[in-house]
């Protein structure tokens, strides 16, 4: 679809032959918005989707699918994005955002990461041939870095802070560089939003969509996607959103549940994957938690482990903490929801 992009925080909008993902005014981050027709592509898995994707030139790498297995809960689900190239959902977006650096012309792509992100952006930009920078949080699960470091040519930098922190040192290093700042922006957000296509594809009866929340690029994503299917007369409903935090890294949880703005929280979690203590795209989550009736819920990291046994019992499946963070959250709201309705879980990697 034909595009603009548009800033969240100051409103400034460029044409598609913009190439950042960042506000050259204000440097806030941005929105795809498109101008013409919604798209209405049906489908069952990524590529079915294209049209429905900023217009671009897309290589068509493996990525994504259905992959909805049944639960032992006949009202349960599982998405599993665990089965993506470099085990995580991240790849849904780094195939388009990735894509976007290279029409544009960059050789260097820059982002922060806390483990999963750095996996597949080091991954596509190497099909791309272009290099990664990637800063890493020190509390990123230091396995995942030594996988990363082996196996690509990716530039990998370790930042003495949190997420958050190696976030506004990549930002920086980026501008610096004039390199393209990759990451949780709008394109990664665009293909993210594939996975909302892929749920109601594949079952168009889903009443509730349970989104593991670290940045929350994935769950404003989803809703994003809904929002064009219900434009679009693909869908008549859009389900009900439950974003899941971490109980040691709540900032969306609690601000939602507590009525008030989001504010940074010092991530304390073994969940590396969702220990993000303020999330990029926050604001619009909130606004999909209000517009669909949903639920914010908090999950310890003992509940995490429980959730994630319970996975390998049932199904033989590893999952990561962050991950199995839906699960979990699952088993503490089952109760009080309607027995009629179908409860999707992201399970939204398995890099352990
Ligand atoms: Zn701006």
């Amino acid at each position: 679809m034909d595009y603009k992009l548009k800033c969240l925080q100051c409103g400034a909008e460029y044409p598609r032959a913009y190439a950042s993902q960042i506000c050259g005014k204000c440097g806030g981050i941005m929105e795809v918005v498109y101008t013409g027709r919604i798209a209405t592509p049906r489908g069952k898995s990524f590529w079915d989707f294209e049209r429905a994707l900023p217009k671009g030139t897309y290589r068509h790498y493996v990525v994504g699918g259905a992959n909805m297995v049944a639960s032992d809960d006949a009202n349960l689900f599982l998405k599993l994005e665990l089965t993506n190239q470099t085990g995580s959902f991240k790849d849904l977006g780094s195939i388009v955002e990735v894509a976007k650096a290279h029409e544009y012309g960059y050789a260097d792509v820059v982002c922060a990461s806390t483990g999963n992100m750095a996996y597949s952006i080091a991954y596509y930009s190497k099909l791309y041939g272009i290099r990664a920078h990637i800063f890493i949080s020190s509390d990123a699960n230091k396995d995942k870095i030594y996988d990363i470091r082996s196996t690509h040519d990716a530039v990998i930098k370790e930042v003495d802070g949190d997420f958050n922190k190696a976030l506004d040192i990549a930002a920086l290093y980026a501008k610096k560089k004039g390199f393209f700042l990759s990451g949780d922006y709008c394109y990664r957000k665009e293909g993210q939003k594939i996975m909302a296509y892929e749920i109601m594809g594949n079952m168009p009866e889903t009443s509730n969509i349970i989104i593991p929340v670290g940045n929350a690029t994935l769950f404003s994503g989803i809703y994003k996607g809904l929002n064009e299917m219900k434009a679009s007369g693909s869908i008549k409903k859009i389900p009900r959103l439950i974003a899941v935090e971490a109980k040691g890294c709540s900032p969306l949880v609690d601000a939602f549940n507590l009525k008030r703005s989001i504010r940074y929280r010092v991530p304390k979690t073994r969940a590396d994957a969702i220990a993000v203590g303020f999330p990029t795209f926050g604001m619009q989550a909130m606004e999909g938690l209000k517009n669909t009736g949903g639920m914010a819920i908090s999950v310890t990291d003992n509940e995490m482990e429980r959730a994630k046994e319970k996975l390998y019992r049932e199904k033989g499946i590893i999952a990561e903490l962050g991950g199995v963070a839906s699960i979990a959250a699952y088993e503490k709201i089952k109760n009080k929801l309607n027995r009629k309705e179908l409860t999707v879980a992201i399970i939204s990697g398995g890099n352990v």
